[in-house]
């Protein structure tokens, strides 16, 4: 079996710096390393070598430094190195990239075919989550995302099985060879070098790729091929800070934290979703959408909203999407749709309509019954050839994420992941799309100037929820899919929801209390829980926390973790690095407990607590819990 791990050497983001007189990134002296996603890439490769024969090949693009990465997988026990370099290739967005680097496999596989490619899930530079996806497109390979366990590859019969990291589920799926994998962190421990391994790796022959020796299109390499463009960058907008008092004495902080939460109505919210923030669950009788006689006419240059659906129902975040993509079609005068692609699906056509789509694409198959990449990619690139958008959103789920990259491939058109704010320009009229980048250290806005339709994808939470009117009525345009069963190469073998005791739904939480490293240890996150329970809340927890391993990778919020909003987000033994504010910080209350004053999370939070958590969390469980007794038995 051969196995091409793709690898990329980039800053190590938690070392980088803006300069506040600039507003630009200080890179001097910013170390490089692998990028941990591509270090578990590089293991996965490298166990299936030892588990089922072959060889391991690796592939980079970067300027000629990256050799160092390719001499730290070929230590790991990879057989060669391949090292994509020349000044063509500078600049390249997503789609530049996975242009080389899908030529770059081709040429590897000229020489000794490939079974499988394998890349990390994301870079910690870029987190787009596009490049993985965008090979496999550009190659015909099949692909599987998010992968957390490689269960079995049947060289003879030519497949592949995997189970993939979903969002509170998990799914198992067998596809055909070759394929293209992206791993997660949980999916193996990175080995360490051996000695003659590293001997080896300094010894090494690494020959050197370049536009020329793959006979690649110069206009499709690097900046020249990159259909996204940066307008700006700018630091990280923060919210104001409010007022902050001492744990000392621990009354006064108790008071003017029960004070904070009577105030602001948070003391008898129950936990979970509630109503009024909406749900996504489809409610109507899929009576608004009226085939052919209500809503505007189909027209090319429309916003469209992909709708995500799974065990029936829609993802919030398509609702969200509509929300902001009703202002956009505003912007630009045309139609606000959504395009769904499922099986029986009527509920959630009438919920669209009901959010605000004046049209809706609809292809209905058995085939769509489960998200595949290959069916979904079909409906979504047919209609767009056909309808022409102007503009496509789909929602940075792990689903939106996969899909959006397939489709921004196969349609050549620029695609910006995770944004934070989408708006038209006014001169323009183009979709300016702003997201976090380099960890969340900056901020960049972007656009796509010719390539159509312009593709942004959001987390949930970010954008607010669009009010839902069922009496609106919509027009309905049908589709179909031109594709079989048997045509799909990837089968779904298995689907779960997690049932594991530590499952949790920060995203439609109300309250939700979070530690980090200031907690000390696992056993003291019992003191974050007791304190969600007493609001009727959820845990939550820093990266710091989660790497520790005192609560799992679901409680995490941030940029690697969750984007959340709830009413009340409590940060305790959390310092508040941009990458854990930009996943909460557009909570709607914010209260802090941490020991030093100056703690950047001081600056965001609407109450800040000066204290031991330690000693804060419990006397303020013990303040929350006496408020609802009392409460609940007529004493408030
Ligand atoms: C690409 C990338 C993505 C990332 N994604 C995320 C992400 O999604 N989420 C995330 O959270 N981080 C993320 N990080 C990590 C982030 O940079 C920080 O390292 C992390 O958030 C720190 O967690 P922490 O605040 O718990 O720990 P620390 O930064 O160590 O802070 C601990 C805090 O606890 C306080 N403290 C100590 N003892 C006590 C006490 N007894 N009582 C009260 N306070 C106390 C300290 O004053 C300090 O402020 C990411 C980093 C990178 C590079």
């Amino acid at each position: 079996m051969h196995i091409v791990a793709c690898i990329k050497q980039v800053p190590d983001t938690t070392q980088v710096r803006v300069n506040p007189e600039t507003n630009t990134l200080i890179r001097e002296g910013i170390p490089s390393i692998v990028n941990p996603y591509d270090t578990h890439a590089v293991e996965e490769a490298v166990s299936l070598k030892d588990r089922y024969g072959g060889k391991v090949s690796i592939l980079t693009m970067g300027p000629p430094q990256a050799r160092e990465a390719l001499q730290k997988a070929l230590s790991m026990g990879a057989d060669q190195a391949f090292l994509l370099s020349d000044g063509k290739f500078a600049g390249a967005d997503t789609l530049a990239t996975s242009y080389a680097l899908a030529e770059a496999v081709r040429y590897i596989d000229g020489k000794d075919p490939v079974d499988v490619v394998i890349c990390g899930k994301q870079t910690i530079d870029g987190d787009t989550a596009q490049v993985g996806p965008g090979i496999a497109c550009r190659l015909g390979f099949t692909q599987m995302t998010c992968v957390d366990q490689v269960l079995e590859v049947a060289v003879k019969e030519r497949t592949i099985t995997v189970r993939r990291h979903l969002e509170g589920a998990h799914e198992v799926l067998r596809s055909s060879l070759p394929a293209v994998l992206t791993v997660v962190k949980e999916i193996n421990e990175p080995r360490y070098a051996t000695l003659p391994n590293l001997i080896r790796a300094l010894e090494a022959d690494i020959p050197v790729l370049t536009a020329a020796t793959l006979g690649l299109d110069a206009d499709r390499c690097g900046l020249k091929g990159s259909p996204t463009k940066v307008k700006k960058i700018f630091p990280p907008p923060r919210r104001a800070g409010g007022g902050m008092v001492k744990a000392e004495p621990m009354g006064d902080a108790v008071t003017a934290f029960m004070e904070k939460v009577r105030a602001e109505g948070l003391l008898l919210a129950p936990g979970g979703a509630t109503a009024d923030r909406g749900s996504g669950a489809a409610g109507t009788s899929g009576k608004a959408v009226a085939a052919g006689d209500a809503g505007p006419e189909p027209k090319s240059g429309e916003v469209w909203v992909f709708v995500e659906q799974s065990d029936g129902s829609a993802a919030r975040v398509s609702w969200e999407l509509l929300g902001v993509g009703r202002a956009l079609a505003n912007d630009l005068k045309t139609n606000l749709a959504a395009v769904v692609a499922g099986h029986r699906s009527a509920d959630v056509l009438a919920e669209a309509v009901a959010y605000g789509a004046d049209v809706v694409y609809s292809v209905d198959s058995e085939v769509l019954a489960h998200y595949r990449t290959v069916p979904f990619a079909r409906v979504v690139v047919s209609l767009v050839r056909k309808y022409r958008p102007d503009v496509l959103l789909m929602g940075a789920t792990i689903t939106g994420r996969d899909l959006a990259s397939a489709v921004a491939t196969d349609l050549a058109t620029g695609l910006t992941a995770d944004c934070t704010g989408l708006v038209i320009g006014i001169d323009t009229k183009l979709l300016e799309q702003t997201r976090p980048a380099f960890g969340g250290n900056i901020m960049a806005t972007i656009f796509t100037e010719k390539c159509r339709p312009q593709m942004a994808t959001v987390r949930p939470r970010v954008m607010a929820m669009p009010p839902r009117d069922p009496s609106r009525r919509g027009r309905l345009v049908k589709g179909a899919l031109d594709m079989t069963e048997g045509e799909v190469a990837t089968k779904l073998v298995e689907y779960g929801r997690e049932v594991a005791a530590d499952t949790v739904n920060l995203v439609d939480a109300d309250i939700i209390v979070s530690g980090g490293r200031g907690m000390g240890s696992k056993d003291n996150f019992r003191l974050i829980r007791k304190l969600a329970e007493a609001f009727g809340g959820v845990a939550g927890a820093s990266r710091a926390a989660v790497d520790a391993k005192w609560m799992g990778y679901e409680h995490q919020v941030g940029q690697t973790g969750r984007t959340v909003r709830p009413r009340l987000y409590m940060a305790c033994g959390i310092s508040g690095a941009v990458q854990h504010l930009v996943g909460m910080q557009t909570s709607d209350v914010i209260i802090a407990v941490n020991s030093d004053p100056n703690a950047p999370i001081f600056s965001v939070a609407s109450l800040g607590i000066v204290g031991n958590a330690l000693e804060v969390v419990p006397a303020l469980t013990a303040a929350v819990a006496k408020a609802r007794a009392d409460a609940a038995g007529g004493k408030a």
